[in-house]
This record gives structure tokens, sequence and C-alpha cells, in this order.
């Protein structure tokens, strides 16, 4: 897509919604991360019905081991794979407290070496809890900007990569966010809300029965 565009795009966005935020309800780097660790191929709106009570006792990584492992399981059952993510949040709260001070590390490295943690998280947690302008692709940034030809890639990494490049520095700490929120609210993996759409002249997907 040319570049004149793509600015274009995120001008749209930015106009829409200047400021965009996580949907996920946290209260600080702890309970961010436990919440990104727990939103894996669930909703967002499944992981906050359960944080808001668990993070009123839990929202330390202390706090977290004395909690335990069975009462996070029961805690957090109504969501998907809780089984190892009550697992995962357990031993990473270990790790915070012996080698980090109970403190959630600032360096990408460091997060994805924690359990639960992989690259886009490391990503999201980075952006919204730090304010960071990175890129993290999950199933809506990937379908959306592979969709309207923001990019043209196969796969998660290289769309990351893609989308670092192409996006115009000016919009990087909320691009992630803005597509986020387009690929939940409009650009729908079934039905895409085109005919409504804020980019839809700009957009350069064929499918034209869903254009206005
Ligand atoms: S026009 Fe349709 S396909 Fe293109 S971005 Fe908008 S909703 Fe998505």
């Amino acid at each position: 897509m040319e570049s004149k565009k793509v600015e274009l795009i995120f001008e749209k966005f930015q106009e829409s919604n200047p400021i965009p935020k996580i949907e996920l309800n946290y209260t600080n780097h702890f309970t961010l991360l436990v919440a990104i660790v727990l939103s894996a191929r669930t909703t967002d709106v499944s992981v906050n019905k359960v944080a808001k009570e668990l993070f009123n006792i839990t929202d330390t990584p202390e706090k977290m081991l004395n909690f335990g492992q069975n009462e996070l399981k029961k805690r957090i059952s109504s969501i998907g794979l809780y089984n190892s993510k009550a697992r995962n949040i357990i031993a990473l709260s270990k790790i915070l407290i012996n080698r980090y001070n109970g403190k959630v590390p600032t360096d990408f490295d460091d997060l994805v070496s924690l359990p639960g943690v992989g690259r886009k998280s490391a990503n999201v947690f980075l952006n919204s809890g730090l304010g960071i302008p990175t890129l993290a692709v999950d199933t809506h940034v990937f379908r959306v900007s592979n969709r309207i030809g923001l990019v043209k890639e196969k796969d998660v990494f290289k769309t990351e990569q893609s989308l670092l490049n192409v996006v115009p520095k000016k919009y990087l700490l909320y691009a992630h966010h803005w597509l986020v929120l387009h690929g939940r609210y409009a650009c729908k993996a079934q039905k895409p809300s085109c005919e409504t759409c804020i980019i839809h002249d700009l957009c350069e997907f064929e499918c034209k029965r869903y254009k206005v």
C-alpha cells in the first residue's frame, strides 16, 4: 500500500479515537501482566469478569503465591486453558520474586523468558504498561493489517516486522490498539462492517459484497 494511504488510515483512526486504551482491566504492572496471560485465546470481557475480584486479593506476586495455584484455578475456571494459565501465573510470580525483586521486568527478552509470556504478550505489556511503541500482533491485528493491504504477510512475526516498517512513527504508539479495536468492532473476521467503516475508501480488501 502506498505510504500516503497508510498515513490517511492512521489519521482516520486517530480522529475517531485519539487515545485508544487496552480493554483489559488492571491495577498495576503485575496485574496487567497477569491479565495479559489470562487473555490468551480468551476475550478481554471474560478476563475482566474474573479479574476484578481476583486482583483485589492478588495484586502482587507475593499475594499470588499465598493465594496458591488451586485457589487461582477455581477463581479463573471460567476462562479457557485455566489449568495451564494458573500454573504459568504461579511460576512467573515465583520468578518475579526470586529474580526481579517482585517487579515485572521491562526488557523484552526478560519478559518472554517468563512462563506464559510470548512475543505478543511481551509487546502488549511494553506498549500498554510502559508506553513503548511496540507492535503486538494478535489475531485482529494480523487479520486486519493483511486484509486491508497495510502489509501482505503470511505469518505473525513477519506481519509485526512489516508493520514496524510501514506504520508512520508518529502513529506507532497506538497502532496496535487502533488495529485491535478496528478488528474487534468493525473489520470482524466473518462479517466486516464495510458499510459503516471509517476507512472503507482507503481499504484494499477486494470482497466487494462488503463494500458500500
Ligand atoms: S472496508 Fe471492510 S474490509 Fe475494509 S477495513 Fe473496513 S470493515 Fe475492514
